[in-house]
């Protein structure tokens, strides 16, 4: 980060202590927990803080993850940090981008939002790629209104039909590049080490710590 006269600035530290994880998905807030626990910090959700899920009105992964992290960093009173995340498709100018969610609609339907991605890509016709990625954005707020944000990818292509049970939202359409085998085909594990969200926490922890 620069600041108004063009320095660069050293990014914020964060010491041992607690956090808010600025999520209310039980499976997000128990794996980052676990993530930072070896660096001293102990994280408490934004659900059992009673906190409130602020609109993503962001138009970009990283102002959706800043604006939930500010948020709950200023209501708590203490550090915060959330993410933001979803499917890019080149094809498709990026969509459903920050949209990804959405795109499954209220019931969380992602058969159909990965029918919807790919009747999208089909229409555009044969010449259209199958290119994509997955992003996430993580920002650490303070209660001051510091916030430090970090960003991370995997590429890959979109496959058809999906394949495999194992991951969530937009995993079995997805193959990483140099793999054979769909996101939802592969080992949590494996795709842990390797997914969008591993390359952001690692910028994060290289960063921060
Ligand atoms: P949010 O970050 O909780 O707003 O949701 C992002 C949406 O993007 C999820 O509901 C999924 O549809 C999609 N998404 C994000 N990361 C992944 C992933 O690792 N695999 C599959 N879908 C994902």
């Amino acid at each position: 980060m620069s600041d108004d006269f063009g320095q660069e600035q050293a990014i914020r530290k964060l010491g041992p202590g607690k956090l808010v994880i600025a999520s209310h998905n039980a499976g997000k807030v128990r794996e980052i927990g676990e993530l930072l626990m070896s660096y001293g910090i102990e994280t408490v959700s934004a659900g059992a803080l009673d906190l409130p899920e602020p609109d993503e009105t962001g138009t970009t992964f990283i102002a959706n993850a800043e604006l939930k992290a500010l948020q709950a960093a200023d209501l708590s009173g203490l550090p915060a940090l959330a993410d933001d995340s979803g499917l890019c498709v080149d094809a498709l100018n990026g969509d459903p981008g920050i949209f990804s969610a959405r795109w499954a609609g209220l019931d969380k339907d992602f058969r159909l939002a990965m029918q919807t991605v790919w009747d999208a890509v089909e229409a555009k016709g044969p010449d259209a790629g199958h290119d994509a990625h997955f992003v996430c954005a993580l920002a650490l707020a303070w209660p001051d209104g510091h916030v430090e944000a970090f960003e991370g990818r995997v590429d890959g292509t979109l496959i058809w039909p999906p394949r495999g049970d194992k991951g969530f939202g937009y995993d079995p359409m997805f193959q990483p590049l140099g793999h054979e085998i769909s996101f939802g085909e592969m080992e949590p594990e494996k795709k842990h080490a390797m997914s969008h969200r591993a390359d952001a926490f690692a910028k994060l922890v290289a960063a921060v710590f």
